[in-house]
């Protein structure tokens, strides 16, 4: 039985006074539930991730990175690792977001350095997949994926250390997501790549991604080989992202 995430990516969003109170707000909601079933985290902007992780310390809400470099530390200008990530209280770090492959040009060898650096710090990996609109129309989505994961996919990938996220880059922020079949195709076939390349692979979490919110979550989580959720606009605000949060605690 695999534990489930629901994890919130706040992009680029959030300032201090407001996401402050956010975080506490969802932290008093998931202390109230006495033997939470699921893991719940907010992957804020880095300039909040000291703050809200001192604000959701005693609570069952951890934090995390959007990115990191590669490396430790370096001359990198405007770069941030996940050496200080970690010590920014950060527990897991998003890699290889779709906005980051796009926006940043990063390929999946730069996916895979950076998760293994998430990795040598001891963080939880979340590592992004997933097709474009041309790719699905041009019914190359299984190849696509299939070459995301097994390039990806840092070296000393366990399920423990490592999450893979499934988010098709025309459901993010469009309000359109797949067929539940649809999810469930690719997310037995991202199992099934695991199986060739991990050993624990039936234990990895694999969460589904993109127009995640409260009225569609139950039925997207009910899907099998989903193991959570990652959540863009829907976990801004606690009163959004806790609907979402309570299918799985
Ligand atoms: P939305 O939930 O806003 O579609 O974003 C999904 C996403 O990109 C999470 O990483």
């Amino acid at each position: 039985t695999r534990r489930p995430l629901i994890a919130g990516n706040w992009k680029m969003n959030g300032l201090a006074d407001e996401s402050l109170l956010q975080i506490k707000d969802l932290a008093a909601r998931a202390s109230k539930i006495s033997d939470p079933a699921c893991d719940v985290l907010i992957c804020p902007p880095a300039t909040l991730l000291r703050d809200l992780a001192k604000a959701a310390m005693d609570s069952p809400v951890a934090v995390g990175g959007q990115d990191c470099h590669a490396n430790e530390k370096g001359a990198h200008t405007g770069d941030i690792s996940a050496t200080m990530l970690k010590d920014s209280g950060a527990h897991y770090c998003i890699v290889g977001h779709s906005e980051r492959r796009t926006d940043h040009g990063e390929t999946n060898a730069d996916v895979k350095s950076k998760a293994e650096a998430v990795l040598r710090e001891g963080l939880i990996a979340i590592v992004c997949v997933g097709e474009t609109l041309s790719e699905r129309e041009a019914g190359t989505t299984l190849d696509v994926i299939s070459d995301q994961v097994r390039n990806s996919l840092p070296s000393g990938a366990t399920a423990a250390n490592t999450v893979i996220a499934y988010e098709p880059v025309w459901a993010i922020g469009t309000g359109k997501t797949p067929t539940v079949l649809d999810v469930q195709t690719v997310h037995a076939h991202i199992r099934t790549e695991l199986n060739e390349l991990m050993n624990d692979a039936n234990r990895v979490r694999l969460l589904y991604g993109g127009s995640v919110k409260g009225s569609n979550a139950g039925e997207l989580m009910a899907v099998e080989n989903v193991d959570g959720a990652l959540v863009g606009g829907a976990s801004l605000t606690a009163e959004d992202f806790w609907p979402i949060v309570n299918v799985c605690i």
